[in-house]
């Protein structure tokens, strides 16, 4: 049997046009309009293009976008002056600095400046401490944009058992603390496994639902899961290119073999990846509203 995929396309689009109504109704009945500044240091072709995807879906939404780039060589009190800039400006309610940054300026200190209620990339502290206590707060966008997938899916999490491959800040920790939670996509029994983890097959082999965050092209394979799992593959690595230039890409799975087991798998590309944007585009809309006292 070949499993369900669950597009993160079209999930994706489904959240992007009831942002797009939420915005106009923002606009229309009490003048907000949902600001949102991306920051870019430098000319790193990658955070280029996450940058003006950022900013195009902004722009789409409906919302007061801006793109402020700055020299690779800024220094560390200037790009500090610039987040506190924005912090006090009302137009704006979302600010996300472009990772990475270069060496000579501490990336935490750069996110911890950034005023924890325009914090819509989820990292700063005060919303990572909510985030675990369970408390509102904005969440960070790629596993946001997990649960989301999994809720609008139809996936049962309460008392399932959840494997994340990777513990990383921004995917593996995050992720599996939410699905802990009493919450809608909560409620799970959850496992992480790292580098260190001594036989990391055992538990994947046990997981109801696999979410793989490991950076690793296919490091999760067919006979490391039970048939009937649901896979939510974090993973975009590159491959190769195609004759036009184009970047071949492949997750932390094999799709391939893995889907014949499967009760429903994430492609790569098309799966969490637009997720991540949208969750991004929401969390600015919420800031939006708590800025006017609307939410
Ligand atoms: P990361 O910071 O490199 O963390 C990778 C984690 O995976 C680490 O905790 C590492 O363990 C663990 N790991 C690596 N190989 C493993 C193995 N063979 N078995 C078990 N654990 C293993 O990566 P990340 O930032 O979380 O990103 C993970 C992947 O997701 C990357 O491919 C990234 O491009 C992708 N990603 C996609 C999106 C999206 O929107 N689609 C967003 C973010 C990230 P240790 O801690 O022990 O080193």
């Amino acid at each position: 049997m070949s499993a369900k995929i669950i597009s993160g396309t079209e999930i994706a689009k489904q959240i992007r046009e009831e942002l797009k109504q939420e915005v106009a109704e923002l606009k229309a009945k009490h003048g907000v309009v949902p600001g949102l500044v991306t920051i870019l240091v430098g000319e790193n072709p990658a955070s280029v293009s996450y940058v003006t995807a950022k900013q195009r879906t902004a722009h789409d939404l409906g919302f007061h976008s801006v793109q402020d780039t700055q020299p690779e060589d800024i220094s560390e009190e200037d790009l500090l002056a610039l987040i506190e800039k924005y912090n006090n400006d009302p137009d704006i309610h979302g600010i996300l600095v472009q990772l990475p940054l270069p060496r000579q300026i501490d990336e935490s200190k750069v996110l911890y400046a950034i005023s924890p209620d325009k914090d819509v990339d989820g990292f700063h502290p005060v919303n990572v401490g909510k985030m675990v206590i369970g408390e509102r707060c904005f969440l960070p966008c790629t596993p946001h944009g997990i649960l989301e997938m999994l809720i609008r899916s139809g996936v049962e999490t309460s008392g399932a058992e959840v494997v994340v491959v990777g513990r990383s800040n921004i995917v593996g920790k995050p992720i599996a603390n939410l699905m802990l939670q009493k919450r809608d996509g909560g409620n799970a029994t959850v496992t992480i496994c790292h580098t260190r983890t001594k036989d990391t097959a055992f538990h994947t082999k046990r997981a109801d639902i696999l979410i793989v965050a490991a950076g690793r092209p296919k490091v999760i394979t067919a006979d490391m899961v039970k048939d009937g799992v649901v896979v939510i593959d974090v993973g975009v690595n590159r491959i190769g290119q195609t004759p036009e230039g184009k970047a071949i890409l492949c997750g932390d799975v094999d799709f391939d073999a893995i889907k014949e087991k499967a009760a429903a798998i994430t492609p790569v590309p098309g799966g969490v990846g637009p997720m991540t944007i949208t969750m991004l585009m929401k969390n600015t809309v919420q800031a939006a509203k708590q800025f006017a006292g609307l939410a």
